[in-house]
Formats: structure tokens, C-alpha cells, sequence
């Protein structure tokens, strides 16, 4: 018996080997096997709607918002002339909802290795991608991301990894060579975010990417912002760049965004600003 068969109405998350989250299942909307993954959908009366992929939750209704818009709007706002951007995973079409919110982005090339996410999260959770799979800007790859920055020789003022955590398909997503294809895909003055777990209970994933990051950027370090769903304490966010996002001041980033015309219920300049303030023990794991 695995633990998520222990609480009968629960999805219980079996990220953590010490540590369990149980969400109570209201009405589950589908469970099923792809070829990759064990997809569910179900709802949650504090969460709303929620997409777990093999046991894992990926996102909320309820508080995608926050994951969304900080791995989105942090990197374009900081980056000012972003036109071009890459994300990788994401699925549930909730990134490309926000990248696609700046009218100043061209073009969105997302690629997501299981088109049945997709598919599925444009029935069930309809918010999520808010009609982004139908925006003329947005071009849909179905292919594993690794290969797909290692291959292409397009470039990009963004990169977004919006991945799984480091388990299963994911998991290549997190490794050097990953991370240096990626870094090759930017164009200059590019910038790399990642979702990079939760530091208090996946301090390993976060020093082992900052590593990498340190050795490949000239500016590498990591942001931070809570999300309810994504249990343990702060989530962090990788950045990499070798160019001079990070130095935006908090009146160029109002600017930017008073211009961009975002509304927003997370985002701030100033909450964009204050995630890259890291605890001691957040800054002991990146510079580990
Ligand atoms: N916000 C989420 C989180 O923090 O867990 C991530 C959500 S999004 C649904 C993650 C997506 O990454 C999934 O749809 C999964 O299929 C996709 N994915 C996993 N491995 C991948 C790979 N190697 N290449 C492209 N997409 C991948």
C-alpha cells in the first residue's frame, strides 16, 4: 500500500520522504494513466480545482496566481525589451496566460512533453490557460524540453522552466546540461528562471542548481515567494543572467509595470524586489 492509499477521500503528496501533504478530494474530475505521468483532477473547497501529476500537485486555482505571476513577471519587468520567450513544461497553460498578459512579447514558444496535460487542463481548468493556447503569438511544441534546448538554435530574451519537480520526466530538467543548453537558447542579456522547490525541505535541488548557475551566469542567485499549495515554507525561483536585469531600480520596475497595464493580485515592484531578500538559511543552501 503506497501512502497515497492511506487516507481513503485524500490526495496525499508523496514528494518528501519525511513529510506528507493531504488535500481532501470533494469530486474528482479525472484519474487516469498517460503514457508518462498518473494525472488527476479534482476539487478541494479551499484550493478549488486542483492537477496533481503522479501524486504531486502542480497547481491550484486557488493560489496559481502567485507561482504564475512571479515566474512570469519577474523576469519579463526586470528584463524591460522581453519579445521573445521560451517556457518549458507548464502545461496547465498558466504561464503562457501570464507571459502573454505583456502585449510587448512577440512570441511564446512553450514545449510541454504531454500533450494529454494540456488537453486536459483546457477541459477542467479552463482559467488556468484563459484562452492562451488560442493566442496567434503562442507556438505549441509536444516534445521533452531537454532535447528541445539542445537542439534548437532559436533564441530567446526569456526562458521559463516551469517543471515538475526533479522526479520522473522532470528530472532532466535539472541536471548541468540542462541548465547550460538552456543558457544557450538566451539572447544576450537574457534571463533564466526556475522552479526550483521548496528550499526548507529540497535544500539539496536548490545548491545543486545554484551551483551550476554560479558557474555558467555572472548572475546567479535565487527569489522566493509562499505558496499555500506548494507546503514547507517559501518556494525559490532559480535566476541566471549575464546581463544587468538584476539591477533594475524599483522606480524602473513601476515604470515598466504602470506601462505593461498589468493588474496583478501578487506581483508588486516592491514584492519583486523584496523575493530576492533570501533568509540566512536560503543563502547558506545557494551559496552551498
Ligand atoms: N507549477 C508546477 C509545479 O511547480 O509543480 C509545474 C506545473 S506544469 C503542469 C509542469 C509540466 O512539466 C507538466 O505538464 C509536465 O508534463 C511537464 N514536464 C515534465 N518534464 C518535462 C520535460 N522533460 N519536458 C517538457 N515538459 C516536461
Amino acid at each position: 500500500m503506497s501512502e497515497s492509499d492511506l487516507l481513503p477521500g485524500w490526495a496525499v503528496e508523496t514528494l518528501h520522504g519525511n513529510y506528507l501533504q493531504g488535500l481532501r478530494i470533494g469530486h474528482m474530475l479525472y484519474d487516469s494513466e498517460t503514457a508518462l505521468q498518473r494525472i488527476r483532477i479534482f476539487e478541494n473547497k479551499t484550493f478549488g480545482q486542483v492537477l496533481t501529476l503522479d501524486n504531486i500537485v502542480q497547481t491550484t486555482t486557488g493560489d496559481e496566481f502567485i507561482y504564475h505571476e512571479m515566474l512570469a513577471h519577474v523576469p519579463i519587468l526586470a528584463h524591460g525589451e522581453a519579445k521573445r520567450v521560451l517556457i518549458i513544461g507548464g502545461g496547465d497553460g498558466g504561464m503562457a496566460r501570464e507571459v502573454l498578459r505583456h502585449v510587448s512579447v512577440e512570441h511564446v514558444t512553450m514545449v510541454e512533453i504531454d500533450r494529454t496535460v494540456i488537453e486536459l487542463s483546457r477541459t477542467y481548468l479552463p482559467t488556468l490557460s484563459a484562452g492562451a493556447f488560442d493566442d496567434p503569438r503562442l507556438d505549441l511544441v509536444i516534445a521533452d524540453g531537454a532535447a528541445f534546448v539542445a537542439e534548437t538554435d532559436r533564441r530567446f530574451d526569456i526562458v521559463i522552466i516551469d517543471s515538475t519537480d526533479p522526479v520522473g520526466a522532470g528530472e532532466a530538467l535539472f541536471t548541468k546540461s540542462f541548465y547550460a543548453a538552456a543558457k544557450t537558447c538566451l539572447a544576450k542579456g537574457g534571463v533564466l528562471v526556475t522552479q526550483n522547490g521548496v528550499p526548507f525541505l529540497q535544500g539539496a535541488e536548490l545548491t545543486s542548481t545554484m551551483r551550476t548557475f554560479r558557474a555558467i551566469f555572472s548572475d546567479a542567485t535565487c527569489y522566493l515567494a509562499t505558496v499555500p499549495s506548494y507546503s514547507g515554507g517559501p518556494m525559490a525561483f532559480g535566476w541566471g543572467t549575464d546581463g544587468d536585469a538584476g539591477k533594475a531600480s524599483l522606480e524602473t520596475l513601476r515604470a515598466r509595470y504602470q506601462a505593461a497595464g498589468l493588474r496583478t493580485r501578487y506581483y508588486t515592484p516592491e514584492v519583486h524586489l523584496g523575493a530576492f531578500a533570501l533568509p540566512g538559511y536560503i543563502r547558506d543552501l545557494v551559496e552551498g
